[in-house]
């Protein structure tokens, strides 16, 4: 698709994402446009990685509002291919994505990282960017994303980039207009709950940090937690030595009837 531009030398920069666009989004477009000459945004609500058909049907799709967003980011190419153009035929995707596949999200999604992996595959392969950026928010579909890079020896970078929030520390979401008035506030207990254990991550120890944010969390009603953990960044096993590098807490709740995730990097 992008061949004339290859042949040029200017180097493509592709941001993956499912629509329903906000600064988050537009985060990821300008560091893009800050590495690259030429930006792609794709859109694609992406079937393969639901694991609640529900799920899939109730996400959002505000095309109009994307549009104007992308050019206000003055993106500069949309890829917004169909359900069809991308899977023409079912198709069976298993690859090794190493044992952290299994873990978080991996553990409450089953199948979720095939299926996000595949379609970032499909992607790649429709624009072949020189590199992708993909929001630190989404911190195991990176590790994940990375690992499939490397199964596959593709010659892609990939570059994380730093989560968005809204002024009250809430991470920017797609999903967070499915929360209601009191959904809303208290979902905020999600990043409460990481900007503590982050601030006492020096004095106080691992298993109280983590005892204390789950407090925190289970406090609120109408906030169901899957899990609050502080983890190794590469390994996402629960971290005891807080003298290892990249130590990442990590939590996923159910807010109301909206699950949500977010982390914070601890060192
Ligand atoms: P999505 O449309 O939810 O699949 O997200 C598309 C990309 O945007 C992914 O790489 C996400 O990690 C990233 N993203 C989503 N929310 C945020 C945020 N609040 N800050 C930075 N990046 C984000």
């Amino acid at each position: 698709m992008l061949e004339p531009i290859k042949l040029g030398q200017q180097k493509i920069a592709l941001v993956p994402t499912m629509g329903a666009l906000h600064k988050g989004h537009v985060s990821l477009i300008e560091v893009a446009q800050q590495h690259a000459d030429v930006v792609v945004c794709s859109i694609f609500v992406n079937p393969t990685q639901f694991t609640d058909p529900k799920d899939l049907e109730k996400y959002p799709r505000p095309l109009a509002h994307d549009m104007d967003m992308l050019l206000a980011a003055g993106c500069d190419v949309v890829f917004m291919p169909s359900v069809q153009e991308m899977y023409p035929e079912p198709e069976e995707w298993h690859i090794d994505l190493g044992p952290a596949e299994f873990l978080l999200e991996g553990e409450f999604r089953r199948g979720h990282y095939q299926g996000v992996t595949q379609i970032v595959n499909k992607l790649f392969n429709a624009v072949n960017p020189d590199l992708a950026f993909f929001g630190q928010k989404d911190f195991q579909q990176v590790l994940m994303i990375e690992n499939m890079v490397a199964y596959f020896k593709l010659s892609v970078q990939i570059i994380s980039c730093p989560i968005i929030r809204e002024e009250d520390g809430l991470a920017m979401s797609s999903r967070n207009i499915h929360l209601t008035k009191d959904d809303r506030k208290n979902a905020l207990v999600l990043s409460e709950a990481l900007q503590y254990v982050k601030d006492n991550f020096k004095t106080v120890s691992i298993p109280e940090l983590l005892e204390n944010a789950k407090k925190m969390i289970t406090a609120i009603p109408g906030v169901d937690l899957d899990y609050f953990t502080i983890a190794n960044g590469k390994t996402l096993l629960p971290e005891a030595d807080k003298n290892q590098p990249d130590i990442v807490a990590l939590v996923a709740a159910k807010v109301g009837q909206t699950r949500l995730i977010d982390n914070m990097l601890l060192n």
